[in-house]
């Protein structure tokens, strides 16, 4: 089959780790008989160097003509200093908003070959982590009602948290959906103890959850889940939240599995294009140096490859060729130890294609 897909290669390290999920999608169309058609178009500093902006028009219409998106990070020093609407950060939220893109999914697993790189003790993690969290993307606080005002004490500054019932009941329903594939657990994280919103959330999770009666539904307050998740994390199967509840768990979660280069994750809508990302950003530090890890953009292209393209069997390939290569003792910098074999990003990359071309 053939399939059109965006890249949004974005700055810094995005060039190295697109390419060397490039090389695995390309092993992935050999192996299987399809075509992709790749699509460059620019994003963050590498649009605001040519055009002017974060996020030009026809970087948007290349991606709405595109059955999914794959983007690399955006950012760098050398952009830092511009005005906060001309932030290479700015691209990224224009084109989750463009796309129409609500969900924000990102799996935390702790590979058991990788167990040693948790920053948890043995004890805990035991267990394993095998997580995701569910954040809402496009509504709340950071797209809430914002100013400057004048108050009794001066000068004061507010931003606004507001969810419809309608944008709460979309984000549970994919919650749901994908925990009925998993152990069929959702732990939706609020704050109904104190805010008016999560009250509204909790009901509306609640009646949601009446058309998942083999799910189980449990509720939790967000200062609790973040404590429960350094303590047990075991006990998380879905972890369904709101737009800055999930920001900030979710790096809670990639953090105890080891490296933030491990960790996929994908942005979606309700049009089968979504838009396919590692969770880290560009590392300026390492950038041009063949030192950063594409594992976690290659196993966001396993992601893109069976939700947006309908290709499960293709993306239990690249998985399984990415724990076929860790289990052979290959690491980038970051996630190396003595008596492992040392890889550069571009060396990982032809590593899980040749694996996949093998198996
Ligand atoms: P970062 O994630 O880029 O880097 C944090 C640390 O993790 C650095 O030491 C870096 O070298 C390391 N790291 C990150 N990805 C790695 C990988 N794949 N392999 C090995 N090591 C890796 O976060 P930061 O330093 O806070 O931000 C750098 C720039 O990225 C900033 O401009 C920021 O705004 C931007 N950013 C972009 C995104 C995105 O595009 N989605 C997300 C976060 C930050």
């Amino acid at each position: 089959m053939e399939f059109k897909i965006a890249v949004l290669q974005g700055d810094g390290i995005g060039p190295e780790i697109t390419n060397a999920a490039i090389s695995v999608l390309d092993a992935v169309a050999i192996k299987f008989g399809h075509k992709f058609n790749y699509r460059f178009p620019l994003i963050g500093g590498a649009a605001i160097d040519r055009d002017g902006v974060p996020l030009p028009q026809s970087t948007i219409d290349e991606c709405k003509s595109s059955q999914a998106v794959l983007l690399g990070a955006v950012g760098g020093p050398k952009w830092d200093n511009l005005p906060g609407h001309l932030r290479p950060e700015k691209g990224l939220l224009g084109i989750r908003n463009a796309l129409g893109l609500y969900a924000n999914i990102r799996p935390a697993l702790l590979h058991s070959e990788l167990k040693g790189a948790s920053p948890l003790k043995n004890e805990i993690t035991k267990n394993g982590i095998d997580l995701v969290v569910v954040r809402e993307l496009i509504g709340g606080i950071y797209f809430g009602e914002r100013g400057l005002r004048n108050s009794p004490n001066g000068k004061q500054a507010y931003d606004t948290e507001a969810y419809s019932v309608k944008e709460v009941e979309r984000i549970a329903r994919i919650a749901f959906d994908l925990a009925k594939n998993r152990r069929r657990k959702v732990t939706s994280v609020d704050k109904a103890n104190v805010l008016d919103s999560s009250k509204l959330w909790r009901t509306t999770v609640a009646k949601v959850a009446e058309s998942f009666p083999d799910v189980q539904l449990e509720n939790m307050f967000v200062d609790n889940a973040a404590m429960q998740l350094v303590r047990d994390p075991s006990q998380f199967d879905v972890i369904l939240t709101s737009n800055m509840f999930g920001d900030i768990l979710s790096d809670e979660a990639a953090m105890i599995t080891g490296s933030i280069g491990l960790l996929p994750s994908s942005s979606l809508g309700d049009s089968k294009c979504g838009l396919f990302e590692p969770i880290h950003g560009s590392a300026p530090d390492i950038a041009g140096k063949d030192a950063a890890n594409p594992i976690a953009t290659i196993l966001s292209a396993a992601m893109l490859l069976v939700t947006s393209l309908d290709l499960p069997a293709e993306a239990t390939a690249v998985e399984n060729a990415v724990k076929r290569v860790l289990s052979k003792g290959w690491r980038t910098p970051d996630i190396y130890s003595t008596g492992s074999k040392k890889a550069t990003c571009s060396k990982m990359g032809e590593l899980i294609a040749l694996e996949v071309l093998n198996a």
